[in-house]
């Protein structure tokens, strides 16, 4: 199907991925007046639950792609490893997906961003490339120890992921990695974490939000705190990065940019999420137009909308069966509440998050 922008109410979006994300985006959607259409392996998942529409099939697979393509001409994805051949064959249907292949190939591949955030002016720690174990140990030397290694692709929430202590060591990191290709980061000594959630339009019109404090616990985000407490040159500085991604990329709708607040107050890019991001659910309760909304209103053509502050907040991500004290968190009156729906608290699962609100 074609799609004709800016994108009416009563019309489908569709979605890959099926996780919590994909779920809020839907539910946003929905408030909206969009009918939601999930692609999603799981038969039963937490955008799944919340769609319009749900197809079940792997995202390479061609009849689903083209049975989704018949119900919408419009299409985003709540994760950055979709398959790039998925978002190719829809492209080439005449479907319209947003943000772009070429944000999502940035994203797929640590060197290709870093290379990227460079380019356009957006600073990073040192890194190099390793394809085998002698290049690593060669990184590593160059870089100094301690230094990060990271597999190109596919690593998240802190996995494909190991400190090297000593040059000669990054021989047996590079094997323990599964022997890929990787990325070696010089240590960044931050002092804090933050983030900055930013939204292109159609139009080329930027909206940035305030920025969020993050602290993760063994590579999973635990908490933020937002607006975090910076000053107008922090705040400017990550809004002249944020503007830069998303020109450089011609991007259409939210971004995750991850940010280390160095010591003489220098911000550099950790990462970037090519979709809306943990670090801005705190906007759910905190701002004017979330995250979720922004980003549908941004992918249908739609004007963006006010990123403006209205309460402090602490997101605490539940993990697990942290999830299960969902009455105790009911009653406290600062609090709201977002489960996922998921079933099975596995450990370090990320089953839901709590907005504790108070007056700015
Ligand atoms: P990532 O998967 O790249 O988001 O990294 C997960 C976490 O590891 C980050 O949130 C940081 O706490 C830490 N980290 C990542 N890269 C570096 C680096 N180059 N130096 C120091 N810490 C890092």
């Amino acid at each position: 199907m074609s799609v004709q922008l800016p994108l009416a109410p009563g019309s489908a979006i569709g979605i890959l991925g099926g996780g919590q994300l994909g779920r809020m985006l839907a539910l946003a959607a929905a408030r909206l007046g969009f009918d939601v259409v999930v692609l999603e392996r799981q038969a039963d998942s937490p955008a799944g639950r919340t769609a319009a529409k749900l197809i079940v099939a792997d995202y390479k697979d061609e009849a689903a792609l083209a049975d989704l393509a018949g119900l919408t001409g419009l299409v985003t994805y709540e994760f950055e490893n979709v398959p790039a051949s998925s978002v190719d064959w829809l492209a080439a249907h005449g479907v319209e997906v947003a943000p772009g292949a070429r944000a999502l190939a940035v994203a797929q591949d640590r060197f290709e961003e870093k290379t990227f955030l460079n380019a356009h002016g957006a600073p990073t720690v040192a890194f190099a490339p390793a394809d085998t174990p002698q290049e690593a140990v060669k990184a590593v030397a160059k870089l100094g120890a301690p230094a990060l290694m990271k597999t190109r692709r596919e690593g998240y929430d802190g996995k494909g992921q190991r400190w090297v202590e000593h040059a000669p060591d990054a021989a047996a990191a590079f094997a323990e990695l599964g022997g890929v290709p990787v990325i070696v980061e010089a240590a960044a000594e931050f002092v804090r974490e933050l983030s900055v959630i930013a939204a292109r339009g159609r139009d080329g019109a930027m909206a940035v939000y305030p920025l969020a404090e993050n602290h993760h616990e063994h590579g999973i985000l635990r908490r933020s705190i937002a607006p975090a407490r910076a000053s107008q040159a922090t705040a400017e500085q990550a809004e002249r990065i944020a503007a830069r991604v998303l020109s450089g990329l011609d991007y259409v709708g939210v971004i995750g940019i991850e940010l280390f607040e160095m010591a003489d107050g220098r911000l550099l890019v950790n990462e970037i999420a090519p979709r809306v991001h943990n670090t801005g659910h705190w906007t759910q309760d905190g701002c004017e137009v979330d995250q979720f909304e922004q980003h549908i209103r941004a992918i249908a053509g739609w004007p963006l909308g006010p990123t403006k502050p209205i309460a402090q907040v602490e997101m605490l991500n539940l993990l697990g069966e942290e999830a299960d004290a969902w009455v105790r968190f009911a009653a406290e009156p600062e609090t709201r509440i977002h489960l996922y729906g998921k079933h099975g608290a596995r450990p370090g699962r990320k089953m839901g998050h709590l907005n504790r609100v108070r007056p700015l």
